[in-house]
């Protein structure tokens, strides 16, 4: 079988990569992605086929899909400021990209996993989230997923492609980068620990995410591929934990062993204050599937920020 993982350059898709190239050895994994936030150096040591495009591109998104027998399409932009900064271009990668991808799979009964993800809850403030509460997305990011998501599932019932639309929390985990203006919190976090800066809070640090390892989402995409697993609602990719900012600069100053410095700044346009799974269908449908605590997953996090910068 071929394994097209679409943002295969990124962070979690060569997480992925690697994950696939270990517990499938026999699987072909190519990777589609255009370099504008994933980077070659991520994919050192992984056994795959690269082809560079992007997925505003549909012949391009056409003859990567060609031969492939499922796809994990990761392949966006990210992150919610980028978007209100350039919604056009946003919207260009995320949705008009997955309806790209889409109409190349349909016509090759490709199985299709999906990253969406927890900002389409929005201004919904009901916790924890399950799949059927209201979406509301507050950012153009939030929007190109809700909407790319309602097609991935609208492609099941209009054509009977099989495909698994995940809503993704705050993933983290190696590979991560925190050298970039849109950087997550978890690797901005970690870095600052580790070159002695104080950690940038953007508001009071009392706002609250369901952080999951990435070798959870790993794990979780794989099994749904191996199995082809088809279902018409999309399934929170998170375990149901609720950690403040300044607990997460708790457990950061317990694993490197040493205080942080913090400086609160003006909160974020976009930002939701509060994210929590229920955990429920994911737990249902991927019992293997176990999460990684958080300092454990921070461990493996500073682990490889140390190696990287000794490299
Ligand atoms: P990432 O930026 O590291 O990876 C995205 C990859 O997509 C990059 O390699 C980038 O170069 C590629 N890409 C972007 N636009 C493209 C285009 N037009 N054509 C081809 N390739 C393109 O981000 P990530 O954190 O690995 O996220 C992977 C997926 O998961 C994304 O779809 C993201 O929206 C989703 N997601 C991530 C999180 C998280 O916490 N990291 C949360 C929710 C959803």
């Amino acid at each position: 079988m071929t394994v097209l993982i679409t943002g295969g350059a990124g962070f979690i898709g060569s997480n992925l990569a690697r994950h696939i190239n270990r517990v499938s050895p026999e699987t072909e994994v190519r990777i589609f992605d255009d370099l504008s936030t994933g980077r070659m150096s991520n994919l050192e040591g992984v056994r795959a086929q690269f082809v560079e495009g992007t997925l505003s591109d549909p012949a391009a998104v056409d003859a990567a899909v060609d031969g492939v027998t499922a796809i994990a399409h990761l392949g966006a932009l990210g992150s919610v400021p980028r978007s209100v900064d350039n919604p056009v271009g946003s919207h260009s990668a995320n949705l008009t990209g997955t309806l790209n991808l889409l109409e190349a799979a349909r016509s090759r009964d490709a199985y299709v996993t999906f990253a969406s993800s927890s900002s389409v809850y929005g201004a919904n403030t009901a916790l924890p989230k399950s799949e059927f509460d209201w979406t509301r997305p507050m950012s153009p990011y939030a929007v190109t997923k809700l909407g790319a998501e309602a097609y991935v599932l609208a492609y099941t019932h209009s054509y009977g492609l099989p495909t698994l639309a995940f809503r993704f929390f705050n993933v983290y985990g190696p590979y991560q980068p925190a050298d970039h203006a849109y950087a997550a919190v978890i690797p901005r976090f970690v870095d600052a620990a580790l070159s002695g800066q104080p950690a940038v809070v953007h508001g009071d640090g009392q706002q609250s995410r369901d952080f999951t390892h990435v070798d959870s989402v790993c794990q979780t995409l794989w099994s749904a591929i191996d199995r082809r697993l088809n279902l018409p609602d999309p399934v929170n990719l998170a375990f149901g934990t609720r950690t403040t900012l300044l607990e997460l600069l708790d457990v950061i100053e317990d694993v490197v062993g040493g205080p942080i410095a913090r400086e609160h700044v003006g909160s974020r346009a976009g930002d939701v204050r509060a994210s929590q799974s229920d955990g429920v269908r994911l737990r249902e449908y991927f019992p293997d599937v176990a999460p990684t605590p958080l300092k454990e997953g921070i461990e493996s996090t500073v682990d490889w920020f140390r190696r990287t910068a000794e490299a």
